[in-house]
């Protein structure tokens, strides 16, 4: 599955959910194939970073499991995405619309981080016009939208409540509470599930890595 994190808006954890989420599908895998022999283990989840900043390739150094690439040219992430194997794509705000359109045409799903703030939601809706003019050509694409930073605030609630009635099938069941423990945790480069396993955040982000299992 070719799992693409992607909002117009930057600042809504794009990059956070590219790590934690891929992070706990590795864990989970790990733990599953513990005792399989090495010839029945699923491919290594990949991790494509599409930012130029390069943020999501310094958990190269935390998440060992897996594969980091940083394709610089079209050809490099065409030949990336027809790979039958795992990936999640982290996108830069903002995304030029021919690499949007080359990793719409390959993706599985674009996820799609909401914070509860108006722009975060302007981007989202942007965002699913995009996925919605890739699926005639790509109909196996579909969009889900997680919220991030939840704090429960009247307004927060309140968006939550209208995209779950507009896009009922999208919203995720699960939701990224707003956590301080991010902080250190991104400095150091470290997913949720390390620095702070016992946390509700490293919690959500492990039953996020469960939910999207169910889109297969
Ligand atoms: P994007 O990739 O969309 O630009 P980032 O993933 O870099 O966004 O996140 C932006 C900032 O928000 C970072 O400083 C990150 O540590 C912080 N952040 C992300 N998720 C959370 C969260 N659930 N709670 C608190 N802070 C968060
Ligand atoms: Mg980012």
């Amino acid at each position: 599955m070719i799992l693409t994190i992607i909002n117009q808006k930057g600042g809504v954890a794009k990059t956070t959910t590219a790590a934690n989420l891929g992070a706990a599908l590795t864990e989970q895998q790990a733990n599953l194939t513990a005792k399989a022999p090495q010839s029945l283990k699923a491919p290594r989840l990949r991790f494509i970073d599409l930012d130029v900043q390069g943020s999501l390739l310094r958990y190269r150094k935390t998440i060992k499991s897996a594969t980091f690439h940083a394709p610089r040219t079209a050809d490099e992430l065409r030949a990336l995405l027809e790979k039958d194997a795992p990936a999640v794509v982290d996108c830069p705000p903002g995304l030029d619309e021919t690499t949007r359109r080359l990793l719409l045409a390959h993706s599985d799903v674009a996820l799609i981080p909401l914070q509860p703030a108006y722009d975060a939601l302007i981007g989202m809706v942007r965002t699913i016009e995009a996925v919605e003019a890739a699926q005639a050509e790509n109909p196996r694409l579909r969009f889900k939208i997680v919220l991030t930073m939840y704090r429960g605030r009247p307004n927060a609630r309140e968006m939550r409540a209208d995209v779950g009635d507009s896009y009922p099938e999208n919203l995720c069941r699960t939701t990224i509470p707003f956590s301080l423990l991010f902080e250190e945790a991104t400095a150091l480069a470290q997913p949720i599930t390390l620095y702070a396993p016992d946390s509700t955040a490293a919690r959500a982000y492990s039953k996020l890595a469960k939910e999207t299992l169910t889109w297969q």
